[in-house]
């Protein structure tokens, strides 16, 4: 599914967010340590090499709801954005901790000049956060950040299953004809 809003484009597909290799940057659904582990952080870092971790260790720790930005190593992309999203009913207000996620990733993206982002559906692996709850906040986030953004022209979420991408589909149609 694709929609241009204003001058961007808004893309949801299903895929594996180590394998955007036209995208300028991906975001990973980092732990606090932005080390690797499961899910996105082992895709991330498998596909970036070794290097990757090195480099984070100095920005580590990372609080809930807070970004920061490395370079991609052997990512096929320039940069990656690691956020880390809340735990589910853990680390409050969530609702506010994940938009804040999705709002800084685009900032650090926007002041870089990168020209595309793509997005996991943070915290909804092991972190808990129901799918669709969390495809609401993401969808709702990056739709009220479009009309700000200068350089990035392309956003996409990379969904794991078709459940998750269908789940998208649905609340994006729902929130561009609200
Ligand atoms: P969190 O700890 O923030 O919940 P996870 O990595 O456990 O992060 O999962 C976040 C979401 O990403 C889940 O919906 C999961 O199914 C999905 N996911 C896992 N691996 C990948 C991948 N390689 N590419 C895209 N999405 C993935």
């Amino acid at each position: 599914m694709q929609k241009r809003i204003d001058c961007v484009d808004l893309q949801l597909i299903q895929g594996d967010i180590a394998n955007q290799e036209d995208m300028s940057c991906v975001v990973n659904a980092a732990n606090a340590q932005l080390l690797p582990g499961g899910g996105v952080a082992g895709a991330i870092h498998r596909a970036a090499g070794p290097e990757l971790a090195r480099t984070c260790q100095p920005l580590a720790p990372i609080k809930p709801g807070e970004a920061v930005i490395t370079e991609a190593f052997n990512l096929p992309n320039d940069h990656v954005i690691h956020c880390l999203g809340p735990v589910y009913g853990v680390d409050k207000p969530e609702e506010e901790l994940l938009i804040s996620c999705y709002k800084k990733a685009i900032e650090l993206a926007e002041k870089q000049g990168l020209e595309s982002i793509a997005f996991p559906a943070i915290s909804t692996g092991a972190f808990g956060y129901p799918l669709a709850e969390g495809a609401e906040v993401a969808l709702r986030t990056v739709l009220d950040k479009i009309p700000d953004l200068k350089n990035v022209q392309k956003i996409r979420f990379v969904l794991f299953s078709e459940r998750d991408l269908k789940i998208f589909q649905e609340i994006l149609s729902r929130l561009i004809n609200e």
